[in-house]
């Protein structure tokens, strides 16, 4: 099923979210329906949050073809390396690219739908969305990952977009 994404200007999108301590079947059936919200959208990722549930989880497949399927519940980054700069969207901002910083490589720990933890190292496209959804369950945006005055250019183009009915 489907959901419903959440914009920025709702507040559960800056919340931190709670830890996953349950792995049942409603926690799957939650993971099948943010994957295909996500895809659906399409976006590359999508954190519990964005869905209107304060958790601490999110989906992401960054290949071409949905053969990159990751599940982190519960994320840790333990580590960072280098940087690369690029245009970043979020399924939450629709239509607002810009360019952000992020590490070029991370390795996560997490733990999958049936609890069992993991790590994975990654990189490049999949080192960024890892950060960017582990920011989201900090209630962290990528608005926050660039300087004031982009930020207030973003924040004014959003501001243009509600008026307009847009958003
Ligand atoms: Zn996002």
């Amino acid at each position: 099923m489907k959901l419903n994404i959440v914009k920025f200007g709702d507040p559960i999108l800056q919340q931190k979210a709670e830890p996953v301590t349950e792995f049942n079947a409603k926690l799957k059936e939650l993971v099948a329906n943010m994957f295909e919200t996500m895809y659906d959208a399409p976006g590359v990722g999508l954190a519990a949050p964005q869905v209107g549930v304060s958790k601490r989880l999110f989906v992401m497949d960054c290949s071409k073809d949905h053969s990159r399927q990751f599940v982190f519940i519960n994320p840790e980054i333990l580590s960072n390396e280098g940087n690369q700069k690029g245009d970043e969207g979020c399924l939450s901002f629709p239509g607002i690219y810009f360019a952000v910083e992020r590490p070029l490589r991370v390795v996560v720990s997490a733990q999958d739908v049936d609890g069992k933890k993991f790590t994975v190292d990654l990189m490049e496209l999949e080192a960024r969305c890892a950060v960017h959804e582990t920011d989201h369950l900090d209630g962290e945006l990528f608005i926050n990952r660039v300087g004031p005055l982009k930020r207030d250019i973003i924040k004014g183009r959003i501001k243009k977009m509600i008026k307009a009915g847009k958003w």
